[in-house]
Parts: structure tokens; C-alpha cells; sequence
């Protein structure tokens, strides 16, 4: 999956977790859950199991009301809407004939829901399933018939599997060897895990093959997991799609199923779908039949799959088009008037497919495969196998409406699920403590891709600014996670899709890919997808196919395992220390775990980590060489004493930082560094990826206190001569906390004539004017240039961007007729926005409404919150809680983070979300959406008693949150103790620089 791309790396593609499963936290829920057993106990008393059955089944749907606009009482007359030609009166007899009594049982011991593992007794190899799902309005729901050949491993009496708001009708077990029925004695629905239990009479046998046949009706809910509706307009005609998102656990809402990665199966699937509509699947459609009872549906047939898990099974039901590359047998699908839009994606796609199969040396095993945009989903794309599903802004791409750089996400996401379906699809990781391998892998080799098919974008270069060192800010904290890490429920499976597993596990995966060369990693890698196919495997597998590579080749002599095992085991990561004695020449390497709050660990952290170091000197220059030269294993320092450098020569270590760590040097060093890159004519004699690397790194140790502030504010000022992307942009973010934290205090006046000088000559150079085919990295410099520096109100900015918008308002037919450049629009629109008031919001809110482009629409979203019209901020707020109101549910964060991203807009966001809880709750129904906005919302709190109120809010409204919510108080603590620490040494190094700038300005 690919996590949804939100501006200031929010975390939102994480799972939608659904209070309706959380049986022990929301408030609600816990009443309504009472409700539950105590109806259920009181009819139990005096009822038949008739009556118990159909009441069983209603309070899942009643959860579900809470969290959506659809109305579903539990009431036996409105079941009847559910349009089982059908089987109601009948089902229901044969469930009697089968099931004597049917139980409920609800832990009531939180603990106890931990244990969410299948038992093992049973495995699925074969499902035929068959759905007809009805889309309409008033009917939101599906009939579905599961036929599942179950093989017994151990000798069991009971069949235990997922289902989660589904009804069951009919259920019968047979053997399959001579189709004799088994009976079931009782049926036990274990809601909190998710399970329904089948207690048989006869003891089912071990080897034996038996076939579970049920038939059963679920809701085409509108949460965007499982079998979901969404709704679209064309024309200003209303139309309805149905659709499935499953990872991680919501299979089980489609269908019965054995809802575990590693319990792979055959699938043989049949969709229903109404004649005016389409279907499409995991594999090809082999047949098509008219419906046997509705005659205005028919039947689409698909092949039987290859071993797959539940969570990749997906099936679609669109009105949408297509366009296909034959020769390829890819196709890309999308709203029919979005359709010209996947052109780039059908380009590009099938040229990664092609890459990747040479990449991994196994051909792709399905016979086609499908890319459609969808107008409403969670997460940024699913990498289903065969049918690939994506948020539309992350595979529509619209030459000369969307922004040169949206063209590189579509290619960065597409190249991803592409990965996915070997690395993930083909192989499994067994449990989704592994799942950092999976999305670890795809993450990084989506550069490796994209960087083999589009050469000119330099994708590697910037794989340093998105994976390394944004996530060591989330992992520089002491409530940050190992990487492998173990998880039960569904929440906390949802939680570890996190930049820990994408970001840190791509980069350990890069810096493995380093220190063991190209031929070693491709071919270990070849080797463990050969070995594991069709299956499922562990991290160790991976390892000891990586370390047989490596011996065989004599390329690496340690055990791949161990190595990995101290980056993937451990939370965190180190920093460097390098030592240098001018006078012998011996060099010190010391390491520790980097924390942000320095004191946190009590310096009692015993971690240690295999360390590879690459370094170079001023004689060397040696920036291409990133195979290490020397190793820390697991050592807490080594000295070394053959390194040849003169004194007076400055030592740079981590080329182009393909290491996992921060390095510190001493002050000698770090002097020598400042006095390379404020020289004008010798700086770039640094490698690029190594500036922004010396950038972020002293920022971030003067920020955690390791390295005195003046001395990486020193570092900073050589960027008044840095020309490039790279390095530009790590200075822009590492300055950029310093602009948050210094935005409600007196000096940033100060700070933004710093900044200003720093930019003014690259604000020059890259200009308003843009030349036809510019390259990706350029588009996105003069984006992050030109809106820091009408952040920072430089003057001619704010003229030029006022001027664009506002001729854009004056034109007769706005939405047709903009000639603002794609690559200025968001600098423009905010700027517009920002400077004017109601009219001018008003008038990018209405284009909003208007526009179909998925990235136009974003972007408007985005700009909406630079207003400084309080009024229109709690507006923009309000409206994006109301279904009617145009604004997606999954674009809820986008306007938060929109509003909060501004000194006058995060208190106002902040107090919205404190007094709109329990409707913030209800309407996004998700707990990964509300841990998103409350890290937007409180990225810019400093002080002692905005951290207290915090604290208050958290203890009372959302301590259930879990790690998330843990690390936005400890990110706030850092914040206050930032400002204690640091705030006077920083203000004082800027009214120095002050001070000597206009000396300079006078003279
Ligand atoms: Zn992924």
C-alpha cells in the first residue's frame, strides 16, 4: 500500500480502523456493546434461537450507524430491505436445521483481544465466491455465497474464521471426499476478535479435505474498507461505485474468509454487477452469464487466481472507462471524463512492469493487469494483486492543469504497487510484524524504478530528503518503534503503517543494498522470491538468502542477519561520533542512540548498532565510493589509527548518506566544514546528497543538544550561494522548525531577514518564468522557493502572486480560462487567499467546487487554510465535517493541516478539534485519521501551558489513542524544552548576523 501523501508528512494511509471493531474504547461503543450483551442476555432468557440468531446479527449493523450517515435500526422490518430474493424466511429455517444455538461471547478483558491468531488447526485452500452487490440508494448492501475447501491439519471439532458485519443465512460443512454433511452443533460469534466459531459434532480429521458453503449478506459501507460504496458526480449526475480496500483485516467484511497474510488460497470469484456497469477483478473474466433471478444483472466470471492472501483479493463495480496498452495486456480505468489523465500512467506502467521483471528475474505471473483511479480512497494506492487501486490524485495526471511534480508522484506510487507484486503479492510476510519488509522494500525500490525509467529526474538524490532524514524526526523520539515489531488487533496493525515501516524500512534497506553492491542484493533478492514463492516468509528468510548471496561471491563476510537484525530489532537509530586527534592522527568513532530529548535515555541505552562507515577526505574527494571502508559491529566505539589526513583537512563520513545514522565531529571538524561551504568557489567540491546531509545533521544535534547552535546556524548561512535542489530543501526544513518555533516570539523579524538573505538569489535565479520541459527537480525548487519567500513576505513575491490571482478573478469564465503556470499554483492561490478576505476564499472555494482535477482539487483544499480570517478558518473546519459540503471524507486531514499550518490557524484548529471531539469522532470514523489531525494540530505548540493543556485534553478525551498520540506529547515536551534551551542563543546569533548584514548594507 502506499500511504496517502499529505503535506507535512502526516501519517494518514495507515488502515481506517473502525470504532464499530473497537469493542472496549469508544465511549459510544462501550454503551452500545452493553446495550448488546444485555439484550442479548435478557431475549436469550426467554427467546428461541430463532429470535437470538436475527438479533445477533443486527447490533454490528447498529455500531455501524454510528459512523455512517446510513441509518440501520435494529429492527426486523427494516432487514427487509435487504433484497434476498430471496432466502430471508428460508435461511433462516436452515440456519435452525444446522445450528442449534448460536452464542455471543464478548470479552469483557481488554487484554484478552491481543490474541487475535487464527487458531491453526485449519487452513483454506480453495474460495468460489460469488457477490451481487446493490448499489442504490436505500439498498446499500451485498448477497454473497462462499464455497471455502479447508484442509484439517490437527484433529479439531471446531472451524473458527473471520466475518465482521455480515448476516449469515445458510451454513454447512461436508467432506468433501463424499459430499456427506457435518453437522454443526452451534455457532459462535467471538465479536471483539472478529471470529465466528463452528462447533461440529464428529471430530472433523486431520489430512481430510471439507467444504464450508455459506451464504450470507454484508453493507456496502461508506468508511472506505472492505466492500465500500462511494458516490461521484458526472455532469451533475449522481453515480454510485462500489468498490474494496482490504489490507490489513477487511476481507472479512466482504466475505467469511481465513483473514491471515500467511493463509494463502485460490480464489475463484463471480460478480454480480447491474448491465450499465462493469467488473473487475484480480484475474481475467472467463465467462459472462445473464443473472439467474435479476434481469438487469449479469454475471461476470473470473479464473481461478494463483495462491494469494485475503487482504489482496479486490473486485470493483464502476461505471468507468478505460484504455488499454494490448500488447501488454495493462489497462488503466477511471471516471469516464478523468480518463485522457491516465494516459501517463498507462505510459509509464507498463515500462516499470517491464524494469521490474528484469530487476527480479521472474516474470510478472498474472496474465493482465488493471490500474484504476478511484474518486474515493483512504489510503494513496493498494497494491491488489492484478488489480491495482489508487487515489486518483495519485495516478491521474493532467499535462498543464497538475504541477510538474504531481507527474513524478503518479510515477513514484505506480512503480510502488508494481513492486508489490512480486515483493508482497508473489512472497508474503507470514505476520504483519513484517510488513516494514514489504513496504520497507516497495518504498525503496520505487526510486530504483522510476530512476531507471525517467533518468533525468535524479529520483535517488531526493530519496535522502523523503526517506532518510524525514524519519529520523519521528524516530529520534523515545516513543518511536522497532521496526519489526509485534501486533495483534486490527488498530495496532493499522498503527505500523507508519514512516517507520516506508521510510526507515526503505532506508535500511538502501544502505544494505550499499554495503553488500548491486550484484549481491539483486541476486539475494531473486533467490528468496524464487525459493518462497506462492508462500509466505519471514525477515530471516530474506537475510540468509542475502547472506548466501554475499558468500558466494566473497563479497560481505558477516551474517546478513545480525547485521540487520541490530536496525530492524532496535528502536532508533545512532549517531556517530567522530574524534579526531590532530596530533597522531588516530580517529575516534563512538556511538549512541540519537534521541531528540537528550536526557530522556538517562545515558543508560545499551543499543548498539552494526555500523557501516563510508567516509572521504579533503584530499580524497571521494563522493562515489559508499561500500564502507571500516565497521562498528555492535561495537560502542572502535579507534582507528590508518587513516591518512592531514591536519588541516577536513573528514566527511556516511557518503552520500546511504547509512541509517547522524554523524557529529568534533568542533575542529566542524569548523573546517563551515569554512568549505561559505567559500563560494570550493563548496560544491562536497557531493550534494553530503551538503544537505551536514545540514540536517547539525540542525538536528544543536536541536537535541549535542552541538552548539552557533555552530550549525554558521553551517546555514553558505546556502546564500547553494544552487541545488538537495541541499536547499534540507535547509528549508531544518530551518523551517526554527520558524515555527520563533514565529510567536519578538524576534522573528529577524529570522525572516535571515532567511530572505539567504534566498534571494535563487528566488532570482529560478524566477516566475518557467521554460517548457524543465526538469522535475527544478519544478519543485522554485515551489518550495518561491512559497518560503512569500512566506517570509519578500516583496516582490507577494506582488507577483497578488497580481496572478487577481487577474485570475477577473477573468469571465475562471474555471475554463486560468493561465496561472500549474508549477506557480500554489504559491499564486495562497498568497490570493492569504492577502485578501472573504471574496477571494469565497472565490477559490467555489473553483474548488467546481473543478474535477484531482491535483487542482488538492491543491485548492490546501490553500483554502492560508486565509487569516478566523471566521473563514472555523468555517473551513466545520465544512469539512459535513458530508454535504463537498469536501471527501478522506480529504478531513488535508483541511486541518491546512488550517493548523499557519501561527493564526493552529490555535484555531486546536480548539476546534478540543471542542468538536465527539464530532470529529463520529464523522471520520477512523482511528488513524484522528491521530492525523491531532499531529497537525499540535505541531506548533511551545509553551509550558499549552503543553499542560494538551496533556489535559489527552488524558481526558483520547488517551486510547495509542503510540501516536504518544508522540505528539513527547514532540511538545521537546518543543517547551527547545525554548528554554535554545530560543535566547538563537536570537542572539540572529541579531549578530543582523547587525553585521546592515553594516554591510550601509558601508
Ligand atoms: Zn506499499
Amino acid at each position: 500500500m502506499t500511504q496517502g501523501r499529505e503535506p507535512l508528512t502526516i501519517m494518514d494511509g495507515n488502515l481506517q480502523t473502525d470504532f464499530s471493531t473497537k469493542t472496549k474504547r469508544g465511549v459510544y461503543l462501550s454503551k452500545s456493546l452493553t446495550f448488546v450483551i444485555l439484550v442479548i442476555f435478557a431475549l436469550a432468557l426467554v427467546a428461541t434461537a430463532f429470535i437470538v440468531y436475527n438479533f445477533a446479527a443486527c447490533p454490528r449493523t447498529d455500531h455501524l450507524a454510528n459512523v455512517t450517515k446510513y441509518e440501520h435500526i435494529c429492527d426486523q422490518s427494516k432487514l427487509l430491505v435487504i433484497p434476498l430474493s430471496t432466502e430471508n424466511s428460508k435461511s433462516v429455517t436452515l440456519v435452525e436445521s444446522t445450528t442449534n444455538t448460536v452464542e455471543i461471547t464478548t470479552s469483557e478483558n481488554e487484554n484478552a483481544v491481543k490474541d487475535v491468531r487464527l487458531p491453526n488447526n485449519i487452513k483454506p485452500d480453495r474460495y468460489i465466491l460469488r457477490l451481487t452487490p446493490y448499489i442504490f440508494e436505500g439498498n446499500f448492501t451485498f448477497d454473497g455465497e462462499v464455497s471455502i475447501v479447508i484442509t484439517v491439519k490437527n484433529k479439531t471439532n471446531t472451524v473458527t474464521f473471520h466475518g465482521v458485519e455480515l448476516s449469515f443465512h445458510k451454513i454447512e460443512l461436508y467432506k468433501k471426499v463424499d459430499g456427506k454433511a457435518v453437522k454443526i452443533v452451534r455457532r459462535t460469534e467471538d465479536v471483539p476478535r472478529q471470529f465466528h466459531i463452528l462447533t461440529t459434532a464428529e471430530d472433523l480429521i486431520a489430512g481430510q479435505q471439507y467444504v464450508l458453503n455459506i451464504t450470507f449478506t454484508g453493507i456496502l459501507n461508506d468508511n472506505l474498507h472492505g466492500f465500500y460504496r462511494s458516490l461521484y458526480e458526472e455532469k451533475k449526475d449522481k453515480r454510485w461505485i462500489a468498490v474494496t480496500q482490504f489490507q490489513a483485516t477487511d476481507a472479512r467484511r466482504a466475505f467469511p474468509c481465513w483473514d491471515e497474510p500467511a493463509l494463502k488460497a485460490k480464489f475463484t470469484i463471480s460478480i454480480a454487477r447491474p448491465n450499465n456497469l462493469t467488473s473487475i477483478s484480480n484475474m481475467n473474466i472467463v465467462g459472462r452469464e445473464a443473472h439467474e433471478i435479476l434481469s438487469d444483472y449479469t454475471w461476470d466470471h473470473y479464473a481461478e487466481s494463483l495462491p494469494m492472501s485475503t487482504y489482496l483479493v479486490a473486485f470493483v463495480v464502476t461505471d468507468f472507462a478505460n484504455m488499454t496498452d494490448s500488447k501488454n495486456n495493462f489497462s488503466v480505468w477511471a471516471r469516464k471524463e478523468a480518463l485522457p489523465s491516465a494516459a501517463y500512467a498507462l505510459d509509464i506502467g507498463p515500462k516499470i512492469l517491464k524494469f521490474l521483471e528484469e530487476y527480479y528475474k521472474i516474470k510478472f505471473p498474472l496474465p493482465k493487469i488493471d490500474m484504476i483511479a478511484l474518486p474515493d480512497f483512504k489510503a494513496g494506492a493498494m497494491e491488489n494483486w492484478g488489480l491495482l487501486t489508487f487515489r486518483e490524485i495519485a495516478m491521474l495526471y493532467d499535462v498543464g492543469v497538475s504541477p510538474t511534480t504531481a507527474k513524478a508522484r503518479v510515477a513514484s506510487v505506480v512503480a510502488h504497487e508494481i513492486a508489490h507484486q512480486w515483493f508482497g503479492n508473489l512472497v508474503t510476510p507470514a505476520w504483519w510484524s513484517d510488513i516494514w519488509l514489504n513496504e520497507g522494500f516497495a518504498s525503496y525500490v520505487e526510486y530504483v524504478a522510476v530512476d531507471a525509467v525517467e533518468k533525468s529526474w535524479k529520483l535517488m538524490e531526493v530519496f535522502v530528503l523523503n526517506e532518510v532524514q524525514s524519519v529520523f524526526k519521528l524516530d529520534a523520539l523515545t516513543s518511536s518503534h522497532q521496526i519489526s515489531v509485534e501486533v495483534g488487533n486490527p488498530e495496532e496493525i493499522g498503527a505500523i503503517f507508519d514512516k517507520i515501516s516506508y521510510g526507515k524500512g526503505s532506508a535500511i534497506l538502501r544502505m544494505m543494498n550499499h554495503f553488500l553492491t548491486d550484484d549481491v542484493f539483486n541476486a539475494g533478492i531473486t533467490d528468496y522470491l524464487n525459493a518462497k514463492k506462492f508462500g509466505d516468509a519471514e525477515q530471516r528468510d530474506l537475510w540468509s538468502a542475502l547472506t548466501n548471496a554475499a558468500r558466494e561471491r566473497k563479497a560481505f563476510d558477516a551474517d546478513v542477519g545480525v547485521v540487520m537484525d541490530s536496525w530492524t530489532l532496535q528502536t532508533g537509530f545512532p549517531v556517530l561520533t567522530i574524534t579526531r586527534d590532530y596530533k597522531t592522527g588516530v580517529i575516534t568513532f563512538k556511538q549512541e542512540r540519537f534521541v531528540l530529548i537528550n536526557d530522556t535515555l538517562d545515558g543508560n541505552n545499551s543499543s548498539v548498532w552494526w555500523i557501516p562507515v563510508s567516509y572521504t577526505t579533503a584530499a580524497e574527494k571521494d563522493f562515489l565510493s559508499t561500500r564502507p571502508k571500516l565497521w562498528l559491529r555492535g561495537e560502542r566505539s572502535i579507534v582507528v589509527e590508518n587513516i591518512t589526513i592531514g591536519e588541516n583537512d577536513w573528514f566527511i563520513g556516511n557518503i552520500q548518506q546511504t547509512g541509517f545514522y547522524r554523524i557529529n565531529y568534533d568542533q575542529r571538524n566542524w569548523n573546517m566544514l563551515i569554512k568549505i561551504l561559505n567559500n563560494k568557489s570550493r563548496f560544491q567540491e562536497i557531493h550534494p546528497i553530503n551538503r544537505a546531509q551536514i545540514i540536517d545533521d547539525s540542525m538536528n544535534l544543536a536541536l537535541s543538544g549535542r552541538l552548539d547552535y552557533r555552530t550549525a546556524l554558521d553551517i546555514t548561512s553558505y546556502l546564500s550561494h547553494e544552487k541545488s535542489y538537495v541541499p536547499w530543501k534540507a535547509g528549508l526544513v531544518a530551518l523551517g522548525y526554527i520558524d515555527t518555533m520563533l514565529s510567536k516570539g519578538a524576534y522573528y523579524l529577524e529570522y525572516k531577514r535571515y532567511v530572505l538573505r539567504l534566498l534571494n538569489s535563487t528566488v532570482q535565479e529560478l524566477g516566475w518564468e518557467i521554460m517548457t520541459n524543465e526538469s522535475v527537480v527544478r519544478a519543485q525548487h522554485r515551489v518550495d522557493l518561491l512559497s518560503t519567500a512569500c512566506h517570509l513576505q519578500h516583496v516582490e513575491c507577494l506582488e507577483q502572486a497578488v497580481r496572478m490571482y487577481t487577474n485570475w478573478m477577473l477573468k469571465h469564465n475562471p474555471d475554463n480560462d486560468n493561465d496561472i503556470h500549474a508549477d506557480l499554483r500554489s504559491t499564486v492561490y495562497c498568497v490570493g487567499v492569504q492577502a485578501g478576505n472573504a471574496r477571494e476564499w469565497n472565490f477559490a472555494w467555489e473553483r474548488f467546487l467546481a473543478v474535477s482535477v484531482p491535483s487542482e482539487r488538492e491543491l485548492l483544499l490546501s490553500v483554502l487554510g492560508c486565509t487569516r480570517a478566523p471566521y473563514l478558518l472555523y468555517r473551513y473546519l466545520d465544512l469539512s465535517l459535513r458530508n454535504d459540503s463537498g469536501i471527501r471524507k478522506q480529504d478531513t486531514v488535508r483541511v486541518f493541516s491546512a488550517v493548523a499550518s499557519s501561527s493564526i490557524g493552529e490555535p484555531i484548529a486546536f480548539n476546534f478539534v478540543r471542542a468538536n471531539w465527539q464530532r470529529l469522532k463520529d464523522y471520520v470514523g477512523s482511528v488513524s485519521t484522528l491521530n492525523s489531525i491531532l499531529k497537525v494540530v499540535t505541531r506548533r505548540l511551545n509553551q509550558a501551558h499549552e503543553y499542560e493543556e494538551l496533556k489535559r485534553f489527552v488524558s481526558e478525551s483520547c488517551s486510547d489513542l495509542g503510540r501516536p498520540v504518544l508522540q505528539v506529547l513527547e514532540r511538545t515536551a521537546a518543543n517547551v524544552q527547545w525554548m528554554e534551551q535554545n530560543y535566547q542563543t538563537i536570537v542572539k546569533w540572529l541579531l549578530a548576523v543582523d547587525k553585521s548584514a546592515h553594516r554591510v548594507t550601509d558601508a
